[in-house]
C-alpha cells in the first residue's frame, strides 16, 4: 500500500503518513458511498439573459455521508480524482443526470461536469452513449462541462474525443475559463461550443481589471462564434452589466442556488417519486 511504500522512505514524516491514511479512508468511504447510494444531484438554473427564461441547469453532485454529514464536492472530488474513483462516480453522475432530465416536464438543457481524469482513465464517449440510450434524453439537451486541464498532455486524443461527443449531438462547454493558459489561437482550435467565464471574474464585479478580462473574453468568443456563459452572478448590477456587453447565458446565486428539481420547477411536487 501507499503507506508501506512511504514507511520505507528516508523522508518519512508522521504528518504525511496521517494524510495518506486519511486519504485511504476517504477513498474507501467514497467507494462505499457509491454502492450505498449516498450521492445525489442538485441543479442550478442557467438563464438566457435576453428573455430571462431558465434555459438550462447544471448538475452538481452532493455526498450525504452517514459519518461526515453533507460533504462538499470541493472536498471529495479532488480525492476521487487522485484515487481514480472519479471514473465510477462520474459515470453515475452522467447516467443519473440524463435519467432525471429525461423525466422532467421542462425540456431545459442539462450541463454535466466531466473531470479530466475521467477523460484520461475512463471511456467518456461510451458513458455518454449509454446514458443517452438508456434515458432516451435528446442529445441536444446535454452539455458537457470540461476544464482546460483535459488538454494538458493529450491534445490530439482529446480533440478526437470531443469531436466524437459532438458527433453524438451534445455540446461542450469550457468551464472555469480565464484561469488557465487560454490564448486566442489556442481557443480557436478547440472543439468547444461554449465558454464559461470563471466566477472569480464575475463575483468581484464591478472591478476595472476584471471588466477588461470579461470584455476581452466576450469579444473573443463572439469572433470564434462560441456562446458565453457567466457564472457566479450574485447582484442585479452584475446582471445588468453582463447584459450590456452581450453575454448570452448566466448562472449564479442571483437566479438560484443549486437545488432539488422540484424547487426550481423542473417537476411538479406531487409527481416526484421517491
Ligand atoms: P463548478 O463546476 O465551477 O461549479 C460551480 C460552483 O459554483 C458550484 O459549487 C456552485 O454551487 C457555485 N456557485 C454557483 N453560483 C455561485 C454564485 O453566484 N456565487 C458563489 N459563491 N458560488 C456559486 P459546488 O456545487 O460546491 O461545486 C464545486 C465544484 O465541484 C464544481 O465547480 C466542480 O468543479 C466540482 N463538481 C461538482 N459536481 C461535480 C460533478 O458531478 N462532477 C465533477 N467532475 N465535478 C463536480
Ligand atoms: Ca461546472
Ligand atoms: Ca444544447
Ligand atoms: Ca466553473
Amino acid at each position: 500500500t501507499a503507506r508501506q511504500r512511504h514507511t520505507g522512505s528516508a523522508v518519512f514524516a508522521p504528518a504525511q503518513a496521517q494524510r495518506i491514511a486519511d486519504r485511504r479512508r476517504l477513498d474507501l468511504a467514497l467507494r462505499r458511498a457509491l454502492d450505498e447510494n449516498q450521492f445525489h444531484l442538485l441543479f442550478q438554473p442557467q438563464m438566457d439573459l435576453k428573455s430571462g427564461a431558465m434555459v438550462g441547469v447544471e448538475a452538481l453532485v452532493r455526498w450525504q455521508s452517514p459519518e461526515l454529514g453533507l460533504v462538499s464536492p470541493a472536498d471529495f472530488i479532488p480525492v476521487a480524482e487522485e484515487t481514480g474513483v472519479i471514473v465510477a462516480l462520474g459515470d453515475w453522475v452522467m447516467r443519473e443526470a440524463c435519467r432525471q432530465a429525461a423525466e422532467w416536464a421542462s425540456t431545459v438543457n442539462i450541463s454535466v461536469n466531466v473531470s479530466s481524469i475521467q477523460f484520461r482513465l475512463g471511456n467518456v464517449v461510451g458513458t455518454v452513449k449509454r446514458a443517452l440510450a438508456e434515458s432516451g434524453l435528446a442529445p441536444e439537451r446535454l452539455d458537457i462541462e470540461i476544464t482546460e486541464s483535459v488538454f494538458i498532455d493529450n491534445d490530439e486524443t482529446m480533440r478526437g474525443t470531443l469531436e466524437s461527443l459532438r458527433a453524438l449531438g451534445v455540446t461542450i462547454a469550457l468551464d472555469d475559463f480565464g484561469t488557465g493558459y487560454s490564448s486566442l489561437s489556442y481557443l480557436s482550435k478547440l472543439p468547444v461550443d461554449r465558454i464559461k467565464i470563471d466566477q472569480a471574474f464575475i463575483r468581484t464585479l464591478p472591478d476595472p481589471h476584471n471588466e477588461a478580462i470579461v470584455e476581452s473574453i466576450v469579444l473573443m468568443a463572439r469572433r470564434l462564434e462560441k456562446t458565453v456563459v457567466a457564472e457566479g452572478v450574485e447582484t442585479e448590477e452584475q446582471r445588468a452589466y453582463l447584459a450590456g456587453i452581450g453575454v448570452e447565458l448566466v448562472q449564479g446565486y442571483l437566479f438560484g442556488r443549486p437545488g432539488l428539481p422540484e424547487a426550481i420547477g423542473l417537476v411538479e411536487r406531487a409527481e416526484r417519486s421517491t
